[in-house]
C-alpha cells in the first residue's frame, strides 16, 4: 500500500467547473492545490470529443452562457479562454414556429442603456403576446425586481399562476426560460432560484442577460488548466480517482486513490456530483445531517442532437424552436465532407424523450425542425448523433432547494464545491465556478 505526504495544502476532487475554481482561488490564497480527476479529460460534464464519422469536434451538449456569468468568466479569463467565446451585443432570440412563422426578442434599450429596459421593450415587441399578456408580465417583472414576489416553498408554476400569468405567456415565454437556465418544468423547479434567475439574468442590469456562445469545442476552453496550476506549484492527477475520503473524529485525513495510494492532507474540497460523493463518503459521515439529503436529490436530463445535412442554412444562427420537443438550435461549424451544416439541437428536462431509441429522437427532431425552418425540406440528413446526459444536472425543486448543503461542512478541513451545492444559483456552468470560489475561500 502505497502512502504519500502530500505538499500540498488542498486536495480537489474532480476537475469539473467547481473543481478548476476552487484550485485557482486555492491558488489566489496562496495555497497549493492537488486536483485529482477521474477520468482523462478536464471540464467534466462540460466537455467536447471527436465525433468519429464526420470527424467534428462536438460537446457533450451545446452549453450557453449568460452575461451574469461573473465567476465562470473569471475562471475562463484566468485560463486565457474568454477569447473563444462570442458575445451577443444585447440579448437576441429568434422564436421559430411549426407554421413557419417567426418572431423575434430584441432586448435592445435606448442608446446604450439595455438591461431591465431593454428586457421590457424587448418584451413589448413580441408579436405573439396580446396586449393583456404584456401587460401582466411587466406588472411581474416590476414586482420581481421590487422584491415583492414572495416565493417561500413555491414551484415556478405556482408562482407564476399567484402573478396572473395566462396559460399563453408561460407556455411561450416561461417555459423556455425555465428549462433553459434550470433544466426543469415550471411544475417542478424552486420559485426562489426562478426569481434569482430573473433578477440576475433577465432584469439584471446592463448586458447581463447577453448570451454568450462558445467558438471551440468546450473542452478547449480548460485546455490551459494543467500548465497553468503547474506554473502555480500545484498540480493534476488524471485517470485515477478517489475511492475513499478518510475522515477520523470528524477530522479529514487525506484520500485514497483507486490505485490504493493514500495521500495526506489536511484540507479537502469534494468537487464531485452528490452520487460519486455518495460512494466515497465514509458510512460514519454519510448519515450526518450535512449529507443526509445526498440520496434524495433528483436528476434532470438533458438531449443533444446534431444533424449533419447536405446544404448550408446561412439563415441559422441560433433559434428558440416552439410548440415541439426540440427546444433550442443552434449552427455549428463541420469538416465533414458533403456536410455543408451541421446543426446542434437541445431538449432539456426531456424525461419523455430520454428513453426513446436515438433513431427516433433523432427523425423525430429533424422533422420538427424542418417545419420552423422552410429552407430545411430539401435538405438531406447525412449523418446524425444523440447524446443522452440522463443525469445532466440536479433537479432545483422547493424541497431540494431547501436541502443542498452548504460548502462549509461539520469535518474539520473537508469544503463541498459543485453546481448542486448551496449557492442560491441554478446547476449551471455559473454555480459550478461560484461554488469552487466559495469552498476555497473556507479554509
Ligand atoms: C448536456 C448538458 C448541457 C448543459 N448546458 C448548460 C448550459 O448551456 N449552461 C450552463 O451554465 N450549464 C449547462 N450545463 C450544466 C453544467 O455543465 C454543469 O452545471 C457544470 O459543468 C457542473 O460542474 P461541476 O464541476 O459542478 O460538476 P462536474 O462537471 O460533474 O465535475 C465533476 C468532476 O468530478 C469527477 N469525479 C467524479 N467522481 C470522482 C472521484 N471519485 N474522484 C475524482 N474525480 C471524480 C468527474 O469525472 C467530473 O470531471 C449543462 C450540462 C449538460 C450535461
Amino acid at each position: 500500500m502505497n502512502s504519500q505526504n502530500s505538499k500540498y495544502d488542498v486536495i480537489v476532487l474532480g476537475a469539473g467547473v467547481a473543481g478548476l475554481s476552487a484550485a485557482i482561488h486555492a491558488v489566489r490564497r496562496g495555497l497549493k492545490p492537488l486536483v485529482i480527476e477521474s477520468t482523462a479529460y478536464i471540464g467534466g460534464r462540460a466537455r467536447s470529443f471527436t465525433d468519429r464519422v464526420s470527424g467534428d469536434i462536438i460537446d457533450n451538449g451545446q452549453h450557453v452562457m449568460m452575461g451574469c456569468y461573473a465567476s465562470f468568466f473569471d475562471l475562463l479569463t484566468t485560463l486565457g479562454s474568454m477569447g473563444k467565446i462570442k458575445k451577443q451585443d444585447v440579448l437576441t432570440i429568434p422564436f421559430h414556429f411549426p407554421d413557419g412563422s417567426n418572431d423575434l426578442l430584441h432586448a435592445k434599450g435606448i442608446g446604450n442603456m439595455h438591461g431591465p429596459l431593454g428586457m421590457a421593450l424587448g418584451l413589448l415587441r413580441l408579436s405573439f403576446l396580446i396586449g393583456k399578456d404584456k401587460r401582466n408580465l411587466l406588472l411581474f417583472a416590476i414586482r420581481v425586481k421590487l422584491g415583492l414576489c414572495k416565493p417561500g416553498s413555491m414551484t415556478a408554476m405556482e408562482l407564476l399562476l399567484s402573478e396572473s400569468q395566462s396559460q399563453s405567456v408561460i407556455e411561450k415565454v416561461w417555459v423556455p426560460v425555465i428549462l433553459a437556465t434550470m433544466n426543469g418544468k415550471p411544475e417542478e423547479v424552486s420559485a426562489k432560484i426562478f426569481i434569482t434567475v430573473l433578477n440576475r439574468a433577465f432584469f439584471g442590469p446592463g448586458d447581463s442577460s447577453s448570451l454568450y456562445i462558445p467558438q471551440c469545442g468546450l473542452s478547449e476552453l480548460f485546455e490551459p488548466f494543467q500548465s497553468w496550476i503547474e506554473q502555480q506549484g500545484g498540480a493534476i492527477i488524471q485517470s485515477n480517482g478517489v475511492r475513499h475520503i478518510e475522515i477520523t473524529d470528524e477530522v479529514v485525513r487525506g484520500v485514497r486513490l483507486l490505485d490504493d495510494t493514500f495521500i495526506e492532507c489536511p484540507n479537502v474540497i469534494s468537487a464531485i456530483p452528490p452520487h460519486a460523493l455518495l460512494h466515497i463518503l465514509p458510512e460514519s459521515v454519510k448519515h450526518h445531517n450535512h449529507f443526509s439529503s445526498l440520496d434524495r436529490i433528483r436528476y434532470s436530463p438533458i438531449i443533444s442532437l446534431y444533424l449533419w445535412f447536405d446544404k448550408a442554412f446561412p439563415g441559422i444562427d441560433l433559434a428558440a424552436i416552439m410548440e415541439s420537443s426540440t427546444q433550442w438550435i443552434f449552427r455549428k461549424s463541420t469538416i465533414m465532407e458533403h456536410g455543408e451544416s451541421l446543426l446542434a439541437l437541445t431538449i432539456s428536462a426531456g424525461d419523455e424523450i430520454v428513453n426513446m431509441s436515438t433513431e427516433d429522437i433523432a427523425q423525430t427532431c429533424a422533422k420538427e425542425v424542418r417545419k420552423c425552418f422552410p429552407e430545411m425540406f430539401d435538405a438531406r440528413l447525412i449523418h446524425w448523433k444523440v447524446i443522452k446526459e440522463k443525469m445532466a444536472t440536479v433537479l432545483i425543486d422547493p424541497e431540494t432547494e431547501e436541502a443542498r448543503p452548504d460548502q462549509l461542512t461539520p469535518v474539520k478541513g473537508f469544503y463541498l464545491a459543485g453546481d448542486w451545492t448551496n449557492t442560491g444559483l441554478p446547476a449551471t456552468l455559473e454555480g459550478a465556478a461560484c461554488s469552487g470560489g466559495i469552498a476555497a475561500s473556507l479554509i
